[in-house]
């Protein structure tokens, strides 16, 4: 085969379209804005015109879709996060179990509300929090488990629903990279106390920023409201002309709310969502089946209880002995530059992630810091991960069969040149 692209050879993708972008802009997703930006109300702490504001609308949707009554939309995943953990009570030096491979997101939520981040390894298959590890973890302070939804896969909600319910702590969905997936005929997000979700720009539901809890306990439900929203909550019938959020109280809430612009834009993209999935999942079958036939590469499993798999990033082991055991990330460059996208490694993991070094942390009290510390373990599968896998993003999926079968060449011709790839590394 020829030489890597990486070497200076041709590249897989010479001569071909682009891959689609994302996210994708469309005359209806414009439209959406452009309603939006007309009805003169850009926030839901606007003043009502007699009409639902599209916040609600999306709060109604997205809450069908999941199967749940409440749905909160906020400004982030990482705000719906900190909403969520707040509306547990979550609190000063409370410990909340969380997975040691996913977004720094996770563990800064918790230490916003002055908690501890206890990190557990993973399940090496699944890449999701491994149950044992967590049962293994908890303490008379844990007051929550935040389990993640990872790349393309879902966590073990079987098991971990259990211990949840066991020693009577409340689970968090985070399914900020899962939107849609379904466990056992529940979507993601609808089955723990709380889900969580993160439309930024890279997710496959997006407006660039937002994000949004479920639930189906009202209580939560209310507290959360209050939460995002300055202590504010929404009345029926509203006079127009007036505020619709009415000051209650009785929680310190922020302004963590998403605005009219956004929410108009998540109702078109959410219309498209489940199409969109089924396209990905078909890709991802046949680059699964395409691989199959390469010793030492496969995409990441999936739990025994996902009957619908999202993709947010496709995870693919590579066996280091394929590759003259490089890392990870001189694979990532030499796939990237045959395929002409940004591949890259996994997340490094929590334990030595240098977004997540507690003791340099200068806005956290001492204390604190050192306890987060004591709770940053070594993660022997999370590291294992971070340099065994690489990573390919969604929109890579949206392309059609000719370019998946440029993925799987790219790496037939990344394995069967291994040996020149240990000169990468001395570059
Ligand atoms: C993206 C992401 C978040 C954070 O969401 P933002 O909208 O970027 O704040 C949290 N958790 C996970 C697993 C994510 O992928």
């Amino acid at each position: 085969m020829s030489d890597l692209a990486i070497m200076g050879g041709q590249p897989i993708r010479h001569n071909r379209k682009p891959w689609p972008t994302w996210p994708q802009s469309t005359a209806d997703a414009e439209q959406a804005i452009i309603k939006a930006l007309q009805s003169g109300r850009w926030t839901l702490s606007g003043l009502a015109s007699g009409d639902t504001c599209f916040e609600q609308r999306f709060a109604r949707e997205f809450a069908k879709y999941n199967n749940v009554p409440y749905c909160i939309p906020t400004s982030s995943g990482t705000t719906a996060l900190i909403s969520a953990l707040s509306s547990l009570n979550v609190g000063f030096e409370d410990e909340v179990i969380i997975p040691g491979l996913t977004w720094v997101a996770c563990p800064m939520a918790v230490a916003a509300l002055g908690a501890i981040p206890v990190l557990v390894d993973i399940n090496q298959w699944t890449l999701c929090l491994d149950p044992l590890e967590v049962e293994n973890a908890i303490t008379s302070k844990t007051r929550a488990i935040m389990a993640v939804h990872l790349y393309a896969n879902m966590a073990d909600m079987d098991a971990l629903l259990e211990i949840a319910n066991r020693h009577c702590i409340p689970l968090i969905e985070d399914s900020a990279q899962a939107h849609g997936a379904i466990w056992r005929g529940r979507r993601a997000g609808s089955i723990g106390h709380i889900g969580t979700f993160s439309m930024q720009q890279g997710k496959v539901l997006t407006s660039g920023e937002g994000g949004a809890c479920i639930t189906s306990d009202p209580e939560l439900a209310d507290r959360i409201e209050r939460l995002r929203a300055n202590g504010r909550r929404l009345i029926q019938n509203p006079k127009i002309g007036r505020p619709e959020l009415c000051e209650v109280g009785g929680i310190f809430g922020q302004n963590f709310c998403l605005s009219e612009i956004q929410a108009s834009l998540l109702i078109e993209r959410l219309s498209h969502l489940e199409s969109e999935l089924d396209f990905r999942a078909k890709r991802i079958e046949q680059l699964d089946a395409m691989l199959d036939g390469y010793d030492g590469v496969r995409i990441q499993a999936i739990s025994p209880g996902v009957e619908r798999r999202t993709v947010y990033h496709l995870p693919v082991y590579i066996d280091p002995l394929q590759v003259g055991q490089v890392s990870s990330s001189v694979v990532a460059s030499a796939l990237s530059a045959e395929l002409g996208f940004w591949i890259h490694p996994p997340y490094e993991p929590l334990s030595t992630n240098r977004l997540y070094s507690p003791l340099s942390a200068l806005n956290v009290p001492l204390n604190i810091r050192k306890k987060m510390q004591s709770k940053r373990i070594t993660l022997p599968k999370a590291d294992e991960v971070f340099q065994t896998y690489v990573v390919l993003h969604h929109p890579m999926f949206l392309a059609d069969d000719k370019d998946i079968r440029d993925i799987a060449d790219a790496f037939a011709k990344v394995i069967a040149n291994g040996s020149q790839l240990a000169k990468v590394k001395d570059l």
